[in-house]
């Protein structure tokens, strides 16, 4: 699988896109979800080339790996709804059976109310 530069998320991160962000550093970018699900409905990706989990802990650095991961601790911070604080979802999307939409690995941050069953 080849990575799809006109993801609409690798525009967003070309700036081609507006987007309403979060969080940003050297490794990431996190911004609201447009189509929110839950009351805080957020998204956190990495700024390279990734189409999903897989394809990032196989090709991404360990910099870049411990980057996002920590990121989303952050970012959950930032938004007051950290482990601290009421808590929240976080869900990656992988593919076909996942129901991956958008070819750029993301995870979504659901919070801010109860996120209910953990499947429907
Ligand atoms: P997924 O189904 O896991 O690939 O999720 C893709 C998510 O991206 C959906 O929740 C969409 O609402 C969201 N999305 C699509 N386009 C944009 C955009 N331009 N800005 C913010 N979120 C977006």
């Amino acid at each position: 699988m080849t990575y799809d530069k006109n993801n609409i998320f690798a525009k967003i991160l070309r700036g081609e896109i507006p987007c309403k962000k979060v969080y940003e550093n050297d490794y990431v970018l996190s911004f609201y979800d447009i189509n929110p699900q839950k009351k805080i409905h957020v998204l956190v990706i990495p700024k390279g080339p990734y189409i999903d989990l897989d394809h990032f802990n196989k090709n991404a650095s360990d910099k870049e790996i411990i980057e996002f991961n920590k990121a989303i601790s952050h970012v959950s911070k930032l938004l007051n709804i950290s482990n601290e604080e009421r808590g929240y979802r976080l869900l990656s999307n992988i593919g076909t059976d996942g129901g991956q939409e958008v070819p750029h690995l993301h995870y979504h941050i659901f919070g801010g109310e109860k996120i209910g069953k953990m499947v429907s």
